[in-house]
């Protein structure tokens, strides 16, 4: 098994590689690019949660505690909430990560059960799709793209690991393919993972067409039409009425159903 510090070195050095290229071939603004860096390299400590040594549950809730509430600043801003608020749902958040969320951790967790597995991964980098509020698409993509990208190194390191070159021949350990699988023994642990991803998933889908997809879009075009007739406070105030019309009669139509 590969320890905690090899963990995060890889995971980190694919942070870096992963920033690089968001930056210089997908033309992302730098501070999303070292934004996903950075979670790429904490995503590479995330699968081992599940286990009793505590380091990485330390590290990662402290860390997650501090940066979960910075990411939620747009959101927050989204659903109009005012600056005091802000700070204080912040500091809420803060305090549950801080303090909860390892407790929690620590009694569900089974190590090497599915948190080590790719739908673990696909929920990790969903959460962190969901977490990054922007109306953006494409910068929420690559910063869940980046999360998922730094769990996946973390349960190809155990795998790597898992085959033991010691006495010249590769010999499979028992731990062999116990880190990239799609489902567990346990079926309780199966259904609750699987349950989750649906979930997310579903939240997912309605988050984009609810917020992301027709804001980012109206956005665009109403930026254009500024540019045209030279009216900008004007059309993009035309332009923010129709999106929040557009969402009340959405959200309406989905009560009605
Ligand atoms: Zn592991």
């Amino acid at each position: 098994m590969a320890g905690f510090k090899t963990h995060v070195t890889v995971s980190s050095t694919l942070g870096i590689g992963y920033a690089a290229a968001g930056y210089l071939a997908f033309e992302m603004p730098w501070p999303s690019c070292v934004l996903a860096g950075g979670l790429c390299g904490v995503a590479g400590m995330m699968p081992d949660l599940d286990s009793a040594s505590g380091r990485p549950i330390r590290e990662s809730t402290a860390f997650a505690a501090a940066v979960v509430p910075l990411l939620l600043i747009d959101r927050f801003q989204h659903i109009g909430l005012e600056t005091e608020s802000m700070v204080l749902a912040g500091a809420l958040i803060y305090l549950l990560i801080r303090f909860g969320a390892g407790k929690l951790l620590k009694m569900y967790a089974v190590h090497r059960g599915m948190f080590h597995s790719i739908p673990a991964a696909l929920i990790a980098g969903m959460l962190g799709f969901m977490i990054c509020g922007c109306t953006d698409i494409d910068a929420r993509m690559f910063k869940g793209g980046a999360v998922f990208a730094g769990y996946m190194s973390h349960l190809m390191l155990d795998e790597i690991y898992s085959i033991d070159w010691s006495r010249g021949v590769p010999r499979l350990k028992k731990s062999f393919g116990t880190a990239i699988k799609m489902w567990g023994r346990s079926l309780s642990a199966n259904l609750a993972t699987y349950a989750k991803l649906f979930a997310l998933l579903f939240i997912m889908t309605g988050d984009v067409t609810l917020l992301g997809g027709f804001d980012a879009e109206d956005h665009s075009h109403a930026q254009h039409a500024a540019h045209e007739d030279g009216q900008a406070s004007k059309s993009d105030e035309d332009a923010s009425d129709g999106r929040i019309r557009r969402i009340a009669d959405r959200l309406l139509g989905r009560l009605r159903d």
